[in-house]
């Protein structure tokens, strides 16, 4: 360092955001001590991709983010590539593989990613204080003074990576979003998102355990705003499953400020439209003598076929014939747009990201605040938000390392 006195970065939060940070800031030289108001690190981390960490995603694109191509948070999204983002878990010795486009640890295992910061941060002589919850920073002449029990610790810098309010066990419940407004920043209403929508449908219960693959489209105030395909789980609350997580990204705002959402589902994709009139046919030609319920068997779940045919009053026994064309023509079309009037979310408590949070317009392109020189965020603190797949590990990495870089410097 010949001469140059080392900086002194305080990282709060040690979730993948912080750890990132963390390390990016002592490579470059800073002296780091990161604050965790938990007994372990990443304690969210080891819950993601179901226990097996989805960190990235071979398709990384601002399409799947809550902010503009070009802007900003893009230029950090894409300072990291999804193949530079696998070379740095290679280079801290985890080795990954690819799953339909997401990355994981080879191992299956989120932990191997949890342990593989927590040996880097040894490493680099990082120390980490746990049960340790921030609730004051004061930045004082360029310096900011971080209460801890009493104590003030002194930094050059400080990277504020203490995550949104998603799934609240884990650590992250919002507090930190007052630290950002204690140095005046603004944060945005937030919602959570990743999270199952609740519905008024009748019957639910009847269906309730089912899992089908099925085309899904949002619909608010009577426009399309999201569609995806993906195994949708049928639940005595609403509707569940990745595809749904999907939608909710467009639904969980739009419903609680009451506007009209609705989740069009497509029962049997399968079938175009324009095939299914020989579709029909066909079936009412070679099942001669045989009842609704076994003209629909075939296409889609059982207990969905007696709910069908129950919430649109058809008698499962009735035996069809060939007149009967423009009934079943009805039924199917029916089920290909079968409506889901949504009432709300499952809560921050179910949700796995957060909508909303500090506003990106505070904050330039290395992540440090306009408003106070110093101060950087990483992670879903800021209002940035993206789909299932790896995309927010993605941002939470990108912009985690963009903050513990400059931070150091
Ligand atoms: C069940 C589940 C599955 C998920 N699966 C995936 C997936 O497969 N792929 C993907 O890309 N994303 C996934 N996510 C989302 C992903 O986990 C988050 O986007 C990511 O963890 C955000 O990282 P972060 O470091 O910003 O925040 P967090 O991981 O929330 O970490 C913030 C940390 O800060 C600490 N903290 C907060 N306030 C303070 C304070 N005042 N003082 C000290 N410490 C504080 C918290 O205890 C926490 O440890 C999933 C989320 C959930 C809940």
């Amino acid at each position: 360092m010949c001469g140059e006195k080392m900086k002194t970065v305080a990282v709060i939060g040690a979730g993948p955001a912080g750890m990132s940070a963390a390390i990016a800031a002592a490579r470059n030289g800073a002296k780091v001590v990161v604050f965790e108001r938990n007994d372990i690190a990443g304690k969210k981390l080891l819950l993601t991709g179901n226990g097996r960490c989805n960190f990235t995603n071979v398709d990384i694109h601002a399409d799947y983010y809550s902010f503009e191509e070009g802007s900003v948070a893009d230029e950090v999204l894409n300072s990291l590539s999804s193949r530079d983002i696998c070379e740095y878990f290679s280079d801290l010795g985890v080795l990954s593989m690819e799953r339909k486009s997401g990355m994981y640890p080879v191992t299956g295992q989120a932990g191997t990613i949890q342990t593989a910061f927590l040996q880097a941060m040894e490493q680099l002589g990082i120390e980490v204080i746990y049960n340790a919850c921030i609730g004051e920073i004061v930045c004082d002449k360029e310096q900011f003074e971080v209460h801890m029990d009493n104590k003030f610790i002194y930094f050059d810098a400080v990277i504020l990576a203490c995550g949104g309010k998603a799934a609240p066990k884990t650590g992250s419940d919002g507090f930190g979003y007052r630290l950002a407004r204690g140095f005046g920043h603004t944060v945005t209403r937030t919602y959570p998102v990743l999270v199952q929508m609740q519905s008024d449908a009748s019957g639910l219960k009847q269906i309730a355990g089912v899992r089908c693959y099925a085309n899904v489209t949002a619909l608010v105030n009577d426009s399309k705003v999201a569609t995806d395909y993906g195994e949708l789980q049928l639940t005595d609350y609403g509707l569940s499953g990745i595809p749904v997580f999907h939608l909710s990204r467009f639904l969980s705002k739009e419903a609680e400020e009451g506007m009209k959402c609705v989740v069009s589902v497509d029962f049997i994709p399968q079938i175009s439209k324009d095939a299914m009139d020989a579709f029909i046919m066909k079936r009412l030609n070679d099942l001669k003598g045989y009842s609704l319920k076994d003209f629909i068997t075939g296409l889609v779940h059982n207990k969905l076929a007696d709910y069908f045919l129950k919430i649109r009053n058809l008698d499962a026994g009735y035996t069809v014939v060939p007149e009967d064309k423009k009934m079943v023509l009805e039924l199917l079309n029916a089920m290909k747009d079968w409506r889901f009037n949504i009432t709300g979310h499952k809560g921050f408590e179910n949700a796995q990201v957060t909508k909303g949070g500090v506003v990106l317009e505070e904050i330039d392109g290395n992540m440090e605040s306009k408003l106070v020189k110093g101060l950087f965020f990483a992670g879903e603190m800021v209002d940035v938000d993206a789909d299932c797949g790896g995309y927010n590990l993605h941002w939470a990495f990108a912009s985690g390392i963009k903050a513990g870089e400059t931070a150091a410097k």
